[in-house]
């Protein structure tokens, strides 16, 4: 057991970030490293509260309070057995996720919640200095081949479970390297793609093999791997962007955010030069469209990039500063979020519609926007336009960050036919299977743009449905 009082004499103490003006200056990662003894003191304040709704909060069931106590302790080691039960990459969800873990905790209900998700980041990283983390290939092998289908995390949370149950596992990924959007859509400031290659390095030698800059559907066709494998796991992401519909929309310096960001990282990790980053904000006002995280990646980029200035705006209302009557704890608190992309610099609105772009010359140099306001209409909430509050923002680049609205359906999905839901991504069953024998799918692809966190979640469920289905076969 923890410290049982240790909340009421420990405050809460981050790590924190590097200093602004020395951060922006390069794409490396933004968040800071507590000490040791820092660190276990924090640990000491979880305590054990008896119901952990940190637990029921964590998409992957981290079992927090168990590391917490042994962390507090000292025991690193035990620690990250406790941890590595239950989630197979924390040295991601410790860095980028949004921990509704925290937003459960049982201290947030009168206090600051512990710092689970550093806590986190910290054993996985103690482990890897310390060794704790080898490659341990499966001891036997089942004679059984799986074919895991796009390398983000539910991919490769898939293919390194099978891997471990002693299934041959191949990864395939259609870019040039592994890890889906953790190296091509997250920026490196949240997180080192160093970080990303040291796991697959020890995927790889624990004997997953990886063959990356292959587009199953196009260069290998679905039915062949149909043919090569005794069990196909698809988690391509949902990487279809939602588009905005308005005039001047084929203006060039219009952009989708991910064209941008992907550009960026491809730069940083040296796949692409910096002459050929066609998409760049040095020099320019930008205006990003949707205010959500991957808005937030596009002004974290922009600044690194020299933006003369930046300006996000979002359609719906700006969140409240607490939570709101009708979203109590212990749920995700939907409060205002303040990335340390925008402390870095950026105007920010909301309840702004996009009425349409303007330009010169081919080139957008503005987007005309008019206030809108939310009313709740019947249990919905209806927009209304503000009349006479049309005006322009000056904008030479603009980046559409308005989410993903489901897979590509064009290649493998519709080759192999497989049954699609309301919203276009992938149907499946209780046990993740779709329409197809033997064809599962996970991530992004099924449940639509989420987290990271939540890819390993289903990446680890689809694994156990696709053992099962092997060892029955
Ligand atoms: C800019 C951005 C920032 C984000 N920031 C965060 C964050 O801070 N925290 C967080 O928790 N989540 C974040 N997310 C969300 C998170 O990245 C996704 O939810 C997660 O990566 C989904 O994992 P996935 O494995 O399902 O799909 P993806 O990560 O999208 O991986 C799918 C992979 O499949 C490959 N593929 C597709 N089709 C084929 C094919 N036919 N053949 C071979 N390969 C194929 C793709 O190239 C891709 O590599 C962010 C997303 C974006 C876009
Ligand atoms: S994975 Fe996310 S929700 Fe789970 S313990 Fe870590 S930070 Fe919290």
């Amino acid at each position: 057991m923890t410290d049982i009082s240790g909340f009421l004499k420990i405050k809460r103490k981050e790590a924190g970030n590097r200093p602004l003006n020395e951060r922006i200056g390069d794409h490396s990662e933004v968040e800071q490293v507590l000490n040791s003894e820092d660190r276990m003191l924090q640990a000491a304040r979880c305590m054990d509260c008896g119901t952990p709704y940190c637990h029921w909060g964590c998409p992957v069931d981290n079992l927090i309070p168990e590391w917490n106590d042994l962390l507090y302790k000292g025991d690193w080691k035990g620690a990250y057995l406790r941890l590595a039960a239950t989630n197979n990459f924390p040295e991601f969800t410790g860095r980028i996720c949004p921990a509704p873990c925290e937003h459960a905790c049982v201290l947030n209900i009168i206090q600051e919640p512990v710092t689970i998700r550093e806590n986190e980041v910290a054993i996985v990283e103690k482990a890897f200095t310390e060794g704790y983390i080898k490659p341990e290939p499966p001891k036997t092998r089942t004679g059984k081949s799986v074919a895991v289908i796009g390398s983000g995390p539910a991919g490769m949370a898939a293919a390194d479970l099978l891997n471990k149950a002693g299934h041959l596992v191949t990864l395939f990924e259609k870019d040039e390297k592994a890890g889906g959007l953790l190296r091509f859509g997250i920026p490196d400031f949240k997180l080192s793609k160093a970080t990303v290659d040291r796991r697959l390095d020890l995927m790889i030698k624990e004997g997953v093999i990886i063959r990356t800059g292959i587009n199953i559907g196009k260069d290998i066709t679905g039915k062949e791997i149909l043919e090569q494998f005794d069990a196909i796991c698809i988690a391509i992401g949902a990487t279809h962007p939602r588009d905005l519909v308005a005039g001047g929309r084929e203006l060039n310096g219009i952009h989708f955010a991910m064209d941008f960001l992907s550009l960026q990282n491809r730069v940083n990790s040296g796949h692409i030069p910096v002459s050929a980053s066609n998409i760049n904000a040095e020099g320019k006002k930008v205006l990003v469209i949707g205010g959500g995280d991957t808005g937030s990646d596009c002004v974290g980029t922009s600044t690194r990039q020299k933006a003369v200035s930046i300006t996000q705006i979002e359609i719906m209302p700006k969140p409240p500063l607490r939570r709101s009557d009708n979203n109590p704890w212990p749920y995700f608190g939907k409060i205002l979020k303040t990335s340390t992309s925008h402390e870095e610099g950026c105007e920010r609105y909301w309840n702004l519609a996009t009425v349409k772009f303007l330009g010169t010359d081919n080139h957008v140099t503005g987007v005309e926007v008019e206030d809108v306001v939310w009313n709740p209409i019947n249990d919905k909430y209806t927009m209304l336009v503000v009349r006479d509050t049309r005006r322009i923002i000056d904008a030479d680049l603009v980046l559409l960050a308005m989410g993903f609205v489901h897979p590509a359906l064009e290649g493998l999905l519709s080759e192999l036919e497989l049954e699609l839901d309301q919203r276009k991504n992938i149907k499946v069953d209780q046990t993740q299977l779709t329409n197809r024998q033997k064809v599962f799918a996970a991530g992004d692809s099924v449940s639509g743009a989420t987290l990271v966190v939540n890819a390993i979640a289903s990446g680890r469920k689809v694994a156990k449905e696709i053992d099962k289905f092997l060892r029955k076969a």
